[in-house]
Formats: C-alpha cells, sequence, structure tokens
C-alpha cells in the first residue's frame, strides 16, 4: 500500500514570498504555493534538475529557480510566475488540440492536473497518484461486479450532493466532522438512476472503493460549490497498515481556500514555509494572497477547497 513514501523534510521547503496577480491568475498563485509546500515534489525537483535541463523542461527550470532563490535566503521580494502559466498553457494547449483554457478566472484542481501533465514525468505524477480497487454491489440481488481501478492525482469528498454518504452523515450530525483518514482508505457512493444488469432492479447499486495505493502527497478537495459549509480537518492524517505492521502518519502542509464561486471568485492559499528562529530551521504555516503573505494558520473555514497533506513519519505497531 505504501512501498515508496518519501517523508516531508524542512531543508526543501523555501522561504515564503509572495506572487505577482498579473490578471486574473490568484488560481495559479495559490497553487504554485500549495505545491512550493510539499518537500517531496521540491526535493525531487532539485536532485533532478541537470536532467528537466538536459530534456528543455522549461516548467520544472522555472520552478526550479524560483525554488533555488527562495531556499536559503528570505528576500522579500515579489515574483512573477506569468511566464511560468504562459509555457504551462502552451504545451497544454499542444497536447489538447487548442482547448480553450486560461483565459478567465480558472479552477485550481483542474490545473493541478494540467500541471501534473504537462511536467510529464513519472516520478513526480507517482507522488500524488493513488490507486482505488472499485466494485459496483447490488443491494437488490447481492451481485458484486469488479470494475477498472480508479487512479488520480485527487482525493475528492463531495459536499453537496445526495448521493454522497458524507453529505448525509454531517447533516444527522451537528459536529461537522468527517474522518478523513477513513473516507480515504474506502467509501462508497450510491448510483442514482442506474438499473441492476442482472435484476434489473432501480436505485440499488452502490460503488465500493477501496484504497490500494497511497502515495506521498493527498491532495483533498471538498466539492462543495453551492454548500459553503464548514467541514473540520485534522492536522494529522494517519493510515495503519496490519500487512507492514507499520502506521503512516501524514502532516497538514498547505490549504486552499475559494471565496465567491468558480467564476467570479478569488483564491487564497495557506501553506507552511521555513522560518530561522534563533538559529534553528521550522516550518510555520503563512497565508499567501498574491503578494501578501503573513504568518498564519492551517484551521478549517467555510472557504476551504482544496487541503494537502504529505508524509511525514512511519511508526511500527
Ligand atoms: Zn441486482
Amino acid at each position: 500500500m505504501a512501498s515508496s513514501l518519501i517523508k516531508y523534510n524542512d531543508k526543501f521547503v523555501p522561504l515564503p514570498f509572495g506572487l505577482h496577480n498579473t490578471g486574473v491568475i490568484c488560481y495559479f498563485n495559490s497553487l504554485i504555493q500549495s505545491l512550493f509546500g510539499c518537500s517531496s515534489l521540491n526535493q525531487y525537483f532539485l536532485l533532478n534538475e541537470s536532467k528537466f535541463q538536459k530534456k528543455d523542461n522549461k516548467i520544472a527550470m522555472l520552478y526550479i529557480n524560483l525554488l533555488k532563490e527562495n531556499l536559503q535566503t528570505q528576500h522579500n521580494k515579489i515574483f512573477n510566475i506569468t511566464n511560468l502559466l504562459n509555457i504551462l498553457l502552451i504545451k497544454y494547449k499542444e497536447k489538447n488540440n487548442n482547448k480553450r483554457i486560461g483565459i478567465g478566472q480558472e479552477d485550481v484542481c483542474e490545473f493541478l492536473t494540467i500541471f501534473l501533465d504537462v511536467i510529464d514525468d513519472k516520478n513526480v505524477e507517482r507522488l500524488f497518484m493513488h490507486k482505488y480497487q472499485c466494485d459496483i454491489y447490488c443491494s437488490g440481488c447481492k451481485k458484486m461486479t469488479n470494475i477498472p481501478d480508479d487512479k488520480s492525482y485527487q482525493f475528492e469528498i463531495p459536499l453537496n450532493n445526495i448521493d454522497s454518504y458524507e453529505m448525509i452523515y454531517l447533516k444527522k450530525d451537528k459536529g461537522d466532522t468527517i474522518n478523513i483518514s477513513n473516507y480515504i482508505r474506502n467509501n462508497i457512493s450510491n448510483m442514482s438512476d442506474l438499473h441492476c444488469t442482472k435484476c434489473m432492479s432501480l436505485n440499488k447499486l452502490i460503488k465500493i472503493n477501496r484504497l490500494r495505493f497511497i502515495p506521498t502527497i493527498l491532495t483533498i478537495t471538498y466539492l462543495k460549490y453551492q454548500n459553503k459549509k464548514l467541514v473540520d480537518f485534522p492536522k494529522f492524517l494517519e493510515y495503519e497498515n496490519s500487512n507492514s505492521k507499520k502506521k503512516y502518519i501524514y502532516i497538514l502542509t498547505s490549504s486552499i481556500e475559494q471565496s465567491g464561486n468558480i467564476h467570479s471568485g478569488h483564491y487564497i492559499c495557506k501553506s507552511k514555509r521555513k522560518k530561522y528562529t534563533n538559529s534553528k530551521i521550522n516550518t510555520i504555516p503563512y497565508l499567501f494572497n498574491d503578494t501578501v503573505y503573513k504568518e498564519s494558520d492551517l484551521e478549517p473555514t467555510s472557504n476551504t477547497y482544496v487541503i494537502f497533506y504529505h508524509f511525514y513519519n512511519s511508526i511500527d505497531i
């Protein structure tokens, strides 16, 4: 389930810096700031700089250069990543028939997928990619059918969908707490308006997802466009694996908040950054609102949209 996890390492997290918002790119600034909080991604980019240079991977090189500039030194400078976004869009359009994208406010989750697809590196992909074994179960005739695995860079928790067990749970329970660890490990959803192919019953099918591979970086999206509900999330997630007799611990590193709606909203990000205190290195959360950044927290708000966890450590159980 967790063969090649890479530990969170302060050393590869930059010091905080702001990003110019040239046009409507707060979604992209927030995404890049969140990714800079993922130490294993930064570590991989830094260790493989010459490879990316040889391949003329301009996106990776722009990311690496910005990272290197801010890894040891606090500049108090505002940087501009419009170039990074423009090259990303050009590469994406080359691959996808000139699909119209990047004109106005975009969805930050879609851009994570675009970023990882355009970087086009199997090891980077592996840092984010999880795998579910999926079955369809009919509660009418008890038929269980295995369907192809779900593979994705992001875990989605639906909060405004009648098919969502989590939403039903939240309505019943005033605590507004989802056990994210459990949800990620196993989850089920109703498949409305579908007939069972065996017994032909309507609305008796459920999809069962069982986690088979957990990556180093967990990106979790709350699907709640119309439902700005405050949902709590913990600072740490834990996964026990009875086969390896280990407990895997993940630490919360970033969150992206979206105010307004998907087309005319604003994105900000909270992410951990390096701080020197009495010659000791530490990482603490900062809030990044384009050019502005300040020390903050990683508490949930009703605008929380995406949260990032990073593998931290494993302990024997
Ligand atoms: Zn059936």
